[in-house]
């Protein structure tokens, strides 16, 4: 039953995961295809003003050409110049010539007899008629722009501007008065902007559209291009289509991860739980020694887990799991009871120190001081040799912390801040604190001997702890150049690293201690006088 909720629960997740990479999929795809919609209407309507362009500037050679033709008015002479002028015309398809208000001849239809009078125009600019969709005398069915300047007028077809529509992109063509602010549209629907947005010629969203209206600097003309949004944003749907499914795929894979991720978790989990029970945890000893004489001083003791699979997993995974779901203090006390139990030999010894890794859950557990209280008095060992590693990351809970430190050395267990340096409020902090030693972090330690500027934080640090009587342990030692910096740098100084042994099980530390022990008296009797 939990089985089957927990495969829908996945199922679900899967799913969702591919319906959100999905969407996200197809809204990106969208506004990349409205972006290049927008910047594909914006060259349309460059074109369309370029075409105004060039039918104005036809128009009015048209004009000139009627005024500079010194032929006699109407006669049969100038009908037949400009009936040739309009066969080679691109866009005018009439011309004709008007004296006091009267029509009097056009190469369409020749000589009126009686001249028709014309009417004022839809728009009068600058002394020129325009009348934008005016029925024409060849046939009153058929509708044309017509443009009366100085006596002539010329005739355009408003038809042949249609192929200028790219569906799904479409244009209006307008004139612009700029005496009145009207705009009148001559070819394509009426747009909905104001005159001033047209002339403002910046693209506008209106009614669901994109519009861009741009003016001609040659003449009144304005054109606006336009496109449905909707279409500009799925102009390429077998794109957005396999965009979309990419997304979902994406978004599936997300998924899976996160259930992957989270079953291994929490199966992660659970194996610890058992291995802890089982006491599968193990403990490894990494010598601390004095970088004065060389000798081993102390331990760092660090937890291992190897699981039943052979995998082992590295502490700082497996703490920070256990941390999260609260049960590290169970970590904690495994190491403890492994420390006192597998070295208590060397933790009577006085002036060696082994230290445990502990978190701010351990400091806020009562339970906790009263299982190191026991241990002590059943291993009979000295506190002031059991002494407890804290991180910076650890120190968040600023209260709890400082009591409980002071509760610890109080027993005469000493406290050294772990990995300091990474933390944000180490030097204001160090004041309250009141902690025995502290360990620079190996970050810090790979700086010697290198450009990096980090380095020059090291002399601070050392200050500091100069400042406030602390020891100080540097962490990650590999190299000799390394040591010998330190010890340079700060009288008393200890160190760990793999320069001096990687963290081994206990027979084996105790070896390596009593080797140690061994160099010591050797040394000191060769320099003893007697
Ligand atoms: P840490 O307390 O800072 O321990 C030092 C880590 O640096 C250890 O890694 C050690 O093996 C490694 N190390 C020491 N010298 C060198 C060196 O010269 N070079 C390099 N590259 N590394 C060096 P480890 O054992 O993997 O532990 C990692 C972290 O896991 C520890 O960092 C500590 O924060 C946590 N941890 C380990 N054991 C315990 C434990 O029993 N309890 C808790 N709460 N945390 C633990
Ligand atoms: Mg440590
Ligand atoms: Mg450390």
């Amino acid at each position: 039953m939990v089985l089957t909720r927990k495969r829908a629960a996945e199922a679900a997740l899967l799913l969702s995961g591919a319906v959100l990479g999905g969407l996200v999929a197809l809204g990106v795809g969208r506004l990349v295809q409205l972006n290049a919609g927008r910047e594909q209407l914006e060259k349309y309507s460059v074109r369309l003003l370029s075409q105004a362009d060039g039918i104005v500037r036809e128009t009015r050679d048209a004009v000139n050409v009627v005024l500079n033709d010194h032929l006699p008015f109407c006669s049969d002479d100038e009908l037949s110049y400009l009936r040739k002028w309009v066969f080679n015309a691109s866009h005018v398809r009439d011309m004709g010539r008007v004296k006091d208000g009267h029509l009097y001849c056009t190469t369409a239809l020749g000589r009126l007899v009686p001249p028709p009078a014309t009417t004022p125009g839809d728009i009068v600019i600058g002394g020129r008629k325009l009348f934008a969709s005016s029925p024409l005398l060849i046939n009153p069915q058929a509708r044309g722009i017509i443009i009366e300047s100085n006596g002539v007028t010329v005739v355009l077809n408003p038809a042949d501007y249609e192929p200028l529509n790219q569906p799904p992109m479409y244009f209006s063509a307008l004139v612009h008065d700029p005496g009145t602010g009207r705009v009148l549209p001559f070819v394509g629907q009426p747009v909905p902007l104001s005159g001033a947005e047209i002339v403002a010629q910046t693209m506008l969203e209106r009614n669901g559209a994109y519009y861009r209206p741009l003016c001609s600097v040659l003449s009144a003309v304005c054109v606006v291009a336009y496109e449905s949004k909707s279409t500009m944003a799925t102009q390429d749907r077998a794109r957005l289509l396999i965009l979309m499914g990419a997304g979902a795929l994406v978004g599936a894979l997300v998924a899976l991860t996160l259930i992957l991720f989270f079953n291994r978790q929490r199966s992660l989990v659970r194996n610890l739980r058992r291995a802890i029970k089982n006491g599968e945890l193990a403990v490894r000893y990494q010598p601390v020694v004095d970088l004065d004489t060389g000798a081993i001083v102390g331990a760092e003791a660090l937890v291992r887990w190897i699981t039943e699979s052979g995998e082992a997993v590295p502490p700082e995974h497996f703490v920070a799991a256990a941390e999260n779901k609260g049960f590290v203090g169970e970590i904690t006390r495994a190491v403890i009871t492994c420390v006192t139990e597998e070295i208590d030999d060397l933790l009577k010894l006085e002036g060696f120190t082994t230290t445990v890794n502990i978190t701010t859950q351990d400091l806020c557990d009562p339970a906790f001081f009263r299982f190191v209280e026991l241990r002590v008095k059943t291993a009979r060992i000295v506190p002031q040799s059991l002494g407890f590693e804290l991180t910076e990351r650890s120190t968040a809970d600023r209260d709890v912390v400082i009591h409980a430190i002071e509760r610890l050395q109080r027993s005469g267990h000493p406290v050294y801040i772990d990995d300091f340096g990474t933390g944000y409020s180490s030097l204001a902090y160090l004041h309250d604190l009141k902690v025995s030693a502290i360990k620079i972090d190996r970050a810090f330690t790979n700086t010697i001997g290198t450009e990096a500027v980090t380095a020059s934080v090291v002399p601070q640090i050392l200050d500091i702890a100069s400042r406030l009587s602390l020891m100080v342990v540097v962490e990650g030692i590999e190299t000799q150049t390394q040591a010998d910096y330190f010890r340079h740098a700060h009288p008393g100084i200890r160190g760990q690293g793999w320069l001096f042994g990687r963290p081994v099980p206990a027979a084996h530390f105790k070896r390596l201690f009593s080797d140690s022990l061994s160099a010591t008296k050797q040394a000191l009797n060769q320099t003893s006088p007697l």
